[in-house]
């Protein structure tokens, strides 16, 4: 099984564990939205930009909080986020070798 794959199912189970199927792929961005701004704040604080103490342990949940939604969202359209990678890493390559 391949790695993102292997991510998706573990979210799938939780999901179906705690009965969060069918949640709405427009309340999950609303979500990943929150979580981005989550990310945001942490940043803010690293760069100084708030004075709140930064925390990297902070930072690396809120991200794992958006990869969870993002790998949530990818199961509501049955999207395998592995197949998707590998073209997307094809159109970057592409994009990079023009320059
Ligand atoms: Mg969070």
């Amino acid at each position: 099984m391949r790695h993102l794959t292997k991510l998706q199912k573990q979210v799938e189970e939780y999901d179906k564990r705690y009965g969060w199927t069918e949640d709405r792929a427009d309340h999950i961005t609303l979500h990943m939205s929150e979580e981005l701004g989550e990310i945001s704040r942490r940043i803010l604080r690293f760069e100084g930009y708030k004075i709140e103490k930064f925390d990297k342990g902070e930072l690396s949940e809120e991200i794992t909080d958006l990869l969870y939604l993002t790998l949530k969202l990818a199961n509501t359209f049955n999207i395998c986020l592995d197949d998707v990678w590998d073209s997307m890493w094809e159109r970057y390559e592409k994009k990079t070798s023009r320059k």
